[in-house]
């Protein structure tokens, strides 16, 4: 093998000329340097459309593109001179090359790697495996998806949506996201909420495209009703029930605390006039704890075995759960509401309307302001709930997309640009093909 080809693998490029590769000494030790230049067919080509254009000057003379790394981490460098040409459709730009992505300093193989990586593993991983800076992976992220996604469209086919609004900084800052409920996949995402936001969205539709729409799913807000129905003349809205169950887990909490500031007041009270205890352990081996402190110990740390679906729950938390639902009648009361609303959207269809009445009654009457309020709330929402347990929206496959959004924002955090958070969760939630570098695609279920 001659040292050309054996460059031409090490960089993952076959079209390229190799003119020289050398070792360079760095200041931790060694890195290789391809020296190489596009073949002749390749070169004056536009970096942005790939049009064969006229050399319009040298640019900055000689640039260098990391490729991947070495085995034991021996860092590798294409190096090349960077002519700008003059293309008709997009100006000045530094000309193509076949090894990297226009305004990128990295190969494409480097940059699969990364994005590929970023689906997988944590920040910091990343960039210590890769030797890079956190901030260079936004871009590749937002480069290999726009290449991925481009002469696809997410709206073909289309026909059953959810809209979700999460937010992604602390802050409050927003995205509006439409998912496809057929494939689960992400279609839209949009900065901000609200119906401007909404509204850019169905304004990249097409007529027939709107026309089809046929089932919407979302949080239930009005305005939301209002902008579907005035874009999409088909659609029937339905409420996504994880919605539904996270207003009743929100009340839920708000009660445990109340509760707990109660036990604490209580607490308070028992205390005054006592002589002062030490902290710690007394002379003598510990001392029994009183029923007040025992109560605000156990409602301090309801609040996951409250929350979360009972079946999700491990020994420790069941232990607690039963612990407070003995003790709190209130609690106790709240939390079945919550329960047999959650259990509402596995019942068959024929038996929801009665169960909601009869929820909505209990609620009526179970003396707890934020839930006799909320079976009011449920009420001007009942045709939507029927409606998403008539059509059998998936509320596991949404809650699943929206873990992977979740899990995303949270991967992307420190992104400074909204495009690049934007760009990752296409990536994670928009079902495109991304594979490693010499690897196969994905096989075709993973197509729109
Ligand atoms: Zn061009």
């Amino acid at each position: 093998m001659t040292v050309s080809s054996l460059a031409k693998k090490l960089v993952g490029v076959n079209n390229i000329v190799i003119e020289n590769v050398e070792l360079e000494a760095t200041s931790v030790g060694e890195q290789i340097v391809i020296r190489a230049r596009p073949r002749k067919n390749a070169q004056f080509r536009c970096g942005v459309c790939g049009r064969k254009c006229s050399r319009f000057d040298h640019g900055k003379g000689l640039r260098r593109w990391r490729a991947p790394d070495l085995g034991a981490g021996t860092m590798i460098f294409i190096e090349a001179e960077a002519p700008r040409v003059n293309c008709p459709d997009h100006g000045v730009v530094v000309q193509q090359v076949p090894w990297a992505r226009h305004k990128s300093r990295f190969t494409r193989s480097f940059e699969d790697t990364a994005v590929w990586l970023s689906l997988h593993l944590s920040r910091k991983a990343i960039a210590e495996y890769l030797q890079i800076s956190w901030d260079t992976v936004g871009p590749m992220i937002t480069r290999v998806e726009q290449e991925l996604s481009a002469g696809r469209s997410r709206f073909d086919g289309l026909v059953n949506i959810a809209i979700d609004e999460t937010f992604y900084k602390k802050g409050h800052k927003y995205l509006t996201l439409i998912l496809n409920h057929d494939t689960n996949a992400v279609v839209w995402a949009g900065k901000g909420y609200g119906k401007a936001v909404l509204e850019q969205f169905f304004t990249l539709l097409t007529p027939e495209q709107r026309q089809r729409i046929h089932l919407v799913s979302g949080d239930g807000a009005q305005w939301i009703k209002n902008t579907v129905y005035a874009y999409c003349p088909n659609a029937t809205f339905c409420i996504d029930p994880f919605h539904v169950v996270s207003w009743c887990t929100e009340l839920l909490d708000a009660v445990r605390k109340e509760e707990w500031n109660k036990a604490r007041m209580e607490l308070a009270a028992e205390r005054k006039g006592q002589p002062k205890r030490g902290r710690g352990r007394q002379k003598g081996g510990q001392t029994e704890k009183t029923a007040a402190e025992q109560r605000v110990e156990i409602v301090k740390s309801a609040k996951y075995p409250l929350l979360m679906n009972p079946d999700n729950l491990n020994e420790r938390y069941k232990t607690k759960l039963q612990q407070i639902l003995l003790r709190d009648r209130r609690l106790a009361t709240a939390y079945r509401l919550k329960e047999e609303l959650r259990l509402i959207f596995k019942l068959p269809v024929e038996e929801v309307g009665a169960a909601i009445e009869k929820w909505r009654r209990r609620a009526w009457s179970c003396r707890i302001p934020q839930f006799v309020e909320l079976q009011r709330k449920i009420k001007r929402h009942k045709n939507a709930i029927l409606a998403t347990i008539r059509y059998g929206i998936s509320n596991a496959r949404m809650e699943a997309t929206n873990n992977k959004v979740k899990l995303t924002l949270r991967m992307a955090y420190g992104f400074r640009n909204i495009d690049h958070l934007i760009s990752a969760i296409f990536l994670s939630c928009g079902n495109l093909p991304i594979y490693l570098p010499g690897r196969h695609p994905l096989p075709a279920t993973h197509t729109l």
